[in-house]
């Protein structure tokens, strides 16, 4: 990138798409620990690379993204001790008046959309105290709610219970004009929830490791689609003869050309062309599930949409039964007392959700 002088997004030939830079990859389970003074440790291919402000900002200058989140510190989950959380809001405080400060003196970034982050993993005071911390400037677009896991597949079985104080706590607390982002390959009745306590910003994350168990999403997306199954596991051997696309009226490439037969066979013998048909499938139906829940936002049916979704979560074979106990028993009730409170219709400023 240093010699080639463009933008991230002409160098990988996408520059009709918003190109965002994330400091961890959400896909990828991020290995805890390792920190040093002032610095936090990225996992490459590479292994271990320390980043601290200075040498971030010099990447994101590289790159010259359109959006880019500014480096925090989200080493924590549901079990980390006080001390790590304290040290994590210490530490995305002091990286984000850094970053700040280096991005009004570069010339690359001008016009990125920044983020920022809000460090504090459950413990809400250790959130406050982060809020007061990085809120002062008021300098960034959004604000992206971290540390409530260490990314990766373990994120789809985390349950909406335990997240939701840390998220509507943050949500209140920061200014409604902001963009509200959170990372992660929540399962699809999660992003609902998370929707309706006002998060703006999601990725797809989740397509990725769909795609990865050889699966292919046909969730419901519309309150008026036909049930199929949640998701198709395309390795069983049952699609050996059938014939038919991954969803009928899916106008993705994939169903348009390709039987669920054919990739049935492709993830057999381990095709790469099996998982790049995948991800065009998984990819084309979570936009249309994005679609879908900004039309239903605007015609006040997003009740309607939830309440489909979960029950065929619910109801489906290849869904984790403590999920399932956990939306049957109190799930519902949640989800009332949430969509009573309006969250994202009440704030006229607050944007429609977005995957980026
Ligand atoms: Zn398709």
């Amino acid at each position: 990138m240093t010699v080639y002088k463009g933008t991230i997004a002409e160098f990988v030939g996408m520059k009709e798409c918003i190109s965002c830079l994330t400091v961890q990859d959400p896909a990828d389970y991020t290995l805890p620990g390792h920190h040093i003074q002032d610095c936090i440790p990225l996992w490459t291919r590479h292994g271990k690379v320390m980043i601290n402000a200075k040498s971030y900002m010099t990447l994101v200058d590289l790159f010259k993204p359109d959006m880019y989140y500014l480096l925090s510190d989200g080493d924590t989950n549901i079990a980390s001790p006080a001390k790590r959380i304290k040290k994590a809001v210490q530490n995305t405080i002091k990286y984000h008046n850094e970053c700040v400060d280096i991005h009004k003196n570069l010339n690359g970034v001008k016009n990125s959309f920044v983020m920022g982050a809000i460090a504090g993993g459950y413990d809400l005071n250790a959130r406050k105290q982060c809020i007061e911390g990085v809120c002062q400037k008021d300098f960034v677009g959004g604000y992206l709610i971290d540390g409530l896991h260490n990314n990766g597949p373990e994120v789809e079985l985390l349950q909406i219970g335990e997240i939701s104080p840390v998220v509507e706590f943050v949500v209140n607390h920061i200014e409604p004009t902001k963009l509200r982002s959170i990372h992660g390959c929540w399962n699809p009745v999660v992003v609902l929830k998370l929707v309706q306590l006002g998060i703006d910003l999601f990725d797809t994350s989740y397509c990725y490791i769909v795609t990865e168990r050889s699966c292919a999403l046909t969730f419901v997306t519309d309150i008026d689609d036909k049930e199929e199954m949640f998701e198709l596991n395309l390795r069983q051997p049952h699609f050996a003869e059938d014939f038919t696309p991954i969803l009928t009226g899916c106008t993705c490439l994939t169903c348009s050309k390709y039987s669920r037969a054919y990739i049935h066979h492709l993830v057999t013998v381990q095709e790469l062309l099996g998982p790049v048909l995948l991800t065009i499938h998984n990819v084309h139906h979570y936009m249309t599930f994005f679609n879908n829940i900004r039309k239903c936002i605007g015609n006040g049916t997003l009740n309607l949409l939830e309440e489909k979704v979960t029950k065929q979560f619910c109801t489906s074979e290849n869904v984790v039964d403590s999920e399932k106990d956990v939306l049957l028993t109190d799930g519902h009730t949640e989800s009332t007392e949430l969509i009573e409170n309006d969250t994202y219709r009440n704030n006229e400023n607050s944007s429609v959700p977005i995957s980026s």
